[in-house]
């Protein structure tokens, strides 16, 4: 068990104990999984070293597994959502842009795209594929002077991020004043029959078998609610005005397993986006933000 705990990326609460999904073991290292106690988001302690980081997002390892089929991808979706909002021709900044792929989308629906991405290698291949330029990210932040953006856009970017609070602060000095902030992502801590399916099986598992400890990848380093969520970018985005917060589902990860988790997945896109008093289901947020700095 590791001796100090870090605090909520999301709330920066200091009180928080283990939680599903537990522990998980990625090249000799151990990672443990603590609530929250103040907002209930589920992070990972301790963070990934340099070297694990390095490891886990070259192109073999992640991009090439997680993003090479763009029907999976959600990008065209997202680059349409966005010009209902934004004029064509505007700036967009794509924080974490992978090999490419939603610059290639933007520029299809009349944005100009600039992108930002961890790995050499990826970079260069996303620049290649979209014709845009993309910076690496410590090239982005501390050796060049780039642009202020009309639009700055993470796409399940920052549950990957080791301070999003204070990556999200720096980015938001690029956004020219009345700028839009426009973000995606998982939401693995919300409520849904997926979700509490997952939570009721780790759960038990882990009462039959408390020392076991399964392989596992380390890339999302918090899993939270669309309620803290939102209250994130409440606290950290000065005078935010939401144009667009929509919860919604896509059953993953059930939707091709076992005949019963496919019918759990299906239980939850029925109920998707509905909502009981302050809870609205679903596994995943997108969010359109309007910047007003002082
Ligand atoms: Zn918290």
């Amino acid at each position: 068990m590791p001796k100090s705990i870090r605090r909520c990326p999301l709330c920066n609460g200091c009180h928080s104990k283990l939680s599903f999904p537990f522990v998980i073991s990625f090249e000799g290292e151990q990672y443990y999984y603590y609530r929250c106690s103040v907002c209930g988001t589920v992070f990972i302690n301790p963070l990934p070293s340099d070297a694990a980081f390095s490891h886990m997002y070259a192109n073999s390892n992640y991009h090439e597994v997680f993003y090479q089929d763009p029907s999976t991808c959600a990008y065209d979706g997202s680059a349409e959502i966005l010009s209902r909002f934004a004029q064509s021709g505007a700036l967009v900044l794509d924080f974490g842009c992978g090999t490419g792929t939603f610059l290639d989308s933007l520029r299809r629906y009349g944005f100009r795209g600039v992108g930002v991405e961890f790995s050499c290698e990826v970079a260069s291949e996303a620049s290649r594929r979209s014709g845009c330029h993309v910076y690496q990210v410590h090239e982005f932040f501390y050796h060049s002077q780039p642009p202020k953006f009309d639009i700055i856009y993470l796409g399940d970017v920052l549950e990957h991020l080791r301070d999003p609070e204070e990556t999200l602060a720096k980015l938001l000095t690029h956004l020219k004043r009345g700028g839009l902030l426009m973000v995606e992502g998982p939401l693995e801590n919300n409520h849904s029959p997926v979700y509490w399916a997952a939570f009721i099986f780790g759960s038990v598992k882990r009462f039959l078998l408390p020392k076991f400890i399964g392989p596992g990848v380390p890339t999302h380093l918090f899993r939270t609610s669309a309620k803290a969520q939102k209250a994130f970018f409440r606290r950290v985005c000065p005078r935010p005005q939401f144009l667009l917060w929509d919860v919604y589902e896509t059953g993953w990860p059930y939707s091709d397993r076992t005949l019963v988790k496919r019918g759990i997945s299906f239980l939850s896109k029925v109920i998707g986006g509905r909502g009981i008093g302050d809870i609205t289901f679903g596994n995943r947020f997108r969010a359109i933000i309007s910047i007003n700095k002082y």
